[in-house]
């Protein structure tokens, strides 16, 4: 039985801690890849033609050595996140500039620059090895793994580590990602696994989740109050899907928006009553590439008023140059717009006598710290906020996971089976399952 085949035995048959660290740990993995020789392989071509399906393979890759403060994770399951997308069709950077100054910052650094970048920033599995500077984690513990990579030395990341000097987004920013059978994280990337959820199900959280949680919840960004109105673009999607639970878990009214009437059935379930469909509206925002339309922008406030009888008081806001200007308009006088992204193009036009003379804000929010990341797993864990998982696919088809998400052909999250070997394994806890809700955890699943 090959060394990997001996890891995932153990985790399926219950192994103690103190036999999973016995192990032997394979020398060679199997992970998602981009390769640097083919980082120029899309030059000339339009977003929209870029396939992560040629460009995302499966390779076998050496096992990095350990650093003192960090953690070798079996990795049963990851999950698809834009930021795979955005590596995989390698905009607006290839990420290989990424690793290379990570390289050259440390020696611990120097093993992330490679010809190869592992890919992927969610993973739940099993830790096989810690490093002699881990305290709170020992092999035998089921996590989930979150994405801010950063240098706790450093003294700008001591008090909202995302404003660190160094903060990184692991497996984008940094190697060794969670697409793969095994993957090397910092011991303060771990977080414990919810006991009632399956592998797959763990695993598509931590990324979305916990952005959504700073967006939404924290004072970093919006802190929503009980009451506010939540405007939600893309309100069926990854991060879209968390932010409306977090706005109904607070007290508050989302306001979802989605593409396809199947979505707004999902969000409906959800518990998201007021919905509108993009499509159906036919919102042109932008008259031509230059020229936005201030009609349109109008329509929507309208549409809004229609549902809720107001305005909202804050917009999740995350399309980019295709909404903005009208998210900005749409929002309430005294609103916050909360951005973390620009997924139609990052050159924004709004209407600046808009936002100034109504005292609104934008506010910027990136990924979540330890703290925000753990309140968020926290309350997957207590079964408050439901994990959106629509689909899951297997290591080898992370090409056409990332191709669906490119396309936005897809609901909620996409899983990716690492090491487990089929869905609905990893569950430990089925009485508090069914106490939270076969529904309510599948809900993703049943409309995709
Ligand atoms: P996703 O699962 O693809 O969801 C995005 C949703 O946005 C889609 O479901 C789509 O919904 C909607 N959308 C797409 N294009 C749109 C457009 N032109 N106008 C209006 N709505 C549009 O992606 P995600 O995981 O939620 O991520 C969304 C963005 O946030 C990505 O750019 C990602 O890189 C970024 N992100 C940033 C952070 C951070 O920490 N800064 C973290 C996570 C994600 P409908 O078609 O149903 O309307």
């Amino acid at each position: 039985m090959s060394e990997m085949q001996q890891i995932l035995e153990a985790i399926q048959t219950g192994a103690s801690g103190d036999d999973i660290a016995n192990l032997a740990l394979p020398e060679t993995y199997r992970a998602a890849v981009v390769r640097k020789d083919e980082q120029e392989m899309w030059a000339g071509y339009e977003s929209a033609d870029k396939d992560p399906r040629q460009s995302l393979h499966i390779d076998d890759v050496p096992l990095p050595e350990l650093a003192p403060d960090e953690a070798v994770v079996a990795v049963m399951a990851s999950s698809i996140n834009f930021n795979t997308v955005w590596t995989s069709i390698f905009e607006p950077l290839p990420t290989f500039g990424f690793l290379s100054r990570l390289g050259k910052e440390s020696v611990w650094g120097k093993r992330h620059d490679l010809p190869y970048h592992i890919v992927g920033s969610d993973a739940a599995g099993v830790i096989l090895r810690t490093g002699s500077a881990v305290r709170k984690w020992k092999p035998g513990d089921k996590v989930t793994v979150h994405c801010n990579y950063l240098d706790d030395q450093d003294p700008s990341a001591h008090d909202d580590s995302m404003l660190a000097d160094n903060q990184r987004i692991w497996g984008f920013e940094s190697n060794f990602g969670g697409l793969a059978e095994l993957t090397v994280v910092k011991a303060n990337q771990l977080m414990p696994k919810p006991r009632h959820l399956s592998w797959e199900e763990s695993a598509v959280n931590a990324l979305c989740n916990s952005t959504s949680y700073r967006m939404i919840v924290s004072q970093h960004a919006a802190g929503m109050k009980q009451g506010d109105a939540v405007l939600v673009w893309g309100a069926a999607g990854g991060i879209g899907g968390y932010a409306v639970q977090y706005v109904l878990n607070g007290g508050g009214t989302p306001v979802g928006v989605v593409s396809s009437e199947q979505k707004a059935d999902m969000l409906r379930a959800m518990g998201c009553e007021h919905v509108i469909n993009r499509k159906e509206a036919g919102y042109q925002f932008w008259k031509d590439e230059h020229t936005q339309d201030e009609s349109e922008w109008r329509r929507l406030g309208k549409d809004i008023r229609g549902l809720i009888g107001r305005d909202v008081d804050i917009v999740f806001e995350h399309p980019g140059r295709q909404t903005f200007g009208a998210s900005v308009f749409a929002v309430a006088r005294g609103g916050k717009v909360v951005t973390c992204a620009a997924t139609s193009g990052y050159m924004i036009e709004y209407d600046n006598r808009h936002l100034w003379m109504k005292l609104k804000s934008i506010v910027s929010s990136h990924f979540a710290n330890y703290k925000e990341a753990w309140a968020a797993n926290q309350l997957i864990c207590e079964g408050k906020i439901q994990p959106m998982l629509s689909k899951t696919f297997t290591l080898e088809q992370t090409g056409e996971a990332a191709y669906q998400v490119h396309k936005n052909m897809h609901e909620g999250k996409l899983g990716v089976l690492c090491l487990a070997p089929e869905e609905n394994l990893g569950i430990d806890d089925p009485e508090f399952r069914a106490e939270v809700g076969e529904d309510k955890i599948t809900v993703a699943k049943r409309f995709a």
